[in-house]
């Protein structure tokens, strides 16, 4: 049996540390007479009111997010987008110059640049060829300064979900935090890993409003981990990191999940029908299999699709430079008209490139 401790983790400063203490921690009622917080009293220059700073722990979204979630509002941590938690992360329990995190390449670019920023170092552990986990790698990998490992299920850019079993090998084998990055999960066939929080300690679950909620310009992300790591992360973020119009907002938008739903499935529905066409395409080498609202597709010369479509105003992500990824851009499934707009652009480019070899 391993023993878990999340303060050998946390950095030792941050085991000490005084945080700041807003007007809003030291009373929590709603009534009264608010002189604590230097506000302006009257109301906001703009016809909404926004003059009371917002509850710094989002209280109201917590409540009406951890039924649709199956997780206890104490396990929820919301940042200002996934990145601030990813960076909260690396800030709280990797010391620089001297800790190191594991990232599986091909993956999310943040964790990188993350590491980067704070000045911490990244081992590179790539997945197979067929973006499943290299497990017996990883778990050689880990040594007494490596703090994170980074899983992005489904993955991007591959769009595969990743081997559900592999990932509990791996967090149930090691002393270090696993975080699991699910930000595609509403458009994936399998279970997230919000239930297993209970079994494991070390498990951190990001998700995100910006995919399939619809929601990427309100920078809305989730963490659900124990409540000891909920604590430390709100121990360190900015007070007001979630902003008043930001909360009203997803207050709303947490009661049109059967929209959210129907998004989804028209997105399913529209992949599967871009898959298709792409699929009798001769400049198209590969389509690799998506759990996500996007796919990987590898041509036979992608710069000059890329370029070819950026040209008519068609942009994709080209992904060709990154670990197992030669000649594959990415593609975000749009609206049917969109797609139908792809197929057709490239129809015209190998119309095109067919009559240039011909002259
Ligand atoms: C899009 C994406 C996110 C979401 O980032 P936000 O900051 O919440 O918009 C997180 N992880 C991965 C792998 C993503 O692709």
């Amino acid at each position: 049996m391993k023993i878990f401790s999340i303060n050998q983790l946390l950095r030792p400063h941050l085991q000490t540390l005084v945080p700041y203490s807003s007007a809003r921690d030291e009373y929590t009622g709603k009534e009264g007479i608010f002189l604590d917080a230097n506000e302006n009293p009257f109301g906001s220059v703009t016809e909404e009111p926004f003059n009371r700073y917002p509850d710094p722990y989002q209280h109201a979204i917590k409540d009406k997010l951890a039924p649709i979630k199956g997780v206890s509002p104490s396990h929820i941590f919301l940042g200002n987008g996934s990145d601030e938690p990813i960076d909260l992360l690396v800030r709280a329990f990797c010391e620089p110059q001297q800790d190191n995190m594991i990232i599986l390449p091909p993956t999310y670019g943040m964790y990188e640049v993350s590491a980067n920023i704070n000045n911490v170092a990244i081992q590179k552990v790539p997945l197979t060829p067929d973006f499943q986990l290299e497990v017996n790698a990883i778990l050689s990998a880990v040594n007494e300064h490596t703090k994170i490992i980074w899983i992005c299920s489904p993955n991007n850019p591959s769009g595969n979900l990743v081997d559900r079993s592999a990932i509990s090998r791996i967090i149930q084998s090691v002393n270090c935090l696993v975080v699991v990055d699910e930000a595609y999960t509403d458009f994936a066939p399998s279970e997230t890993f919000l239930p297993d929080l209970e079994k494991y300690p070390n498990l951190v679950v990001l998700q995100t409003f910006s995919k399939a909620w619809g929601l990427a310009a309100l920078r809305l992300g989730m963490a659900f981990a124990s409540e000891e790591i909920v604590k430390i992360l709100n121990k360190i973020k900015p007070p007001y990191n979630i902003n008043g119009l930001t909360q009203k907002v997803l207050i709303d938008a947490l009661d049109h999940e059967e929209l959210k739903n129907k998004y989804v499935q028209e997105i399913l529905q529209n992949r599967d029908h871009l898959v298709q066409k792409l699929a009798t395409l001769p400049i198209v080498v590969k389509i690799f299999p998506s759990d996500a609202n996007f796919i990987l597709v590898r041509f036979t010369d992608s710069m000059a699709v890329f370029n070819f479509l950026i040209n008519n105003k068609m942009i994709l992500r080209d992904r060709s430079k990154v670990k197992w990824c030669d000649n594959s851009i990415r593609i975000t499934v749009g609206t049917a008209r969109e797609n139908e707009t792809l197929v057709v652009l490239l129809q015209k480019f190998i119309a095109e490139t067919h009559l240039t070899h011909a002259l």
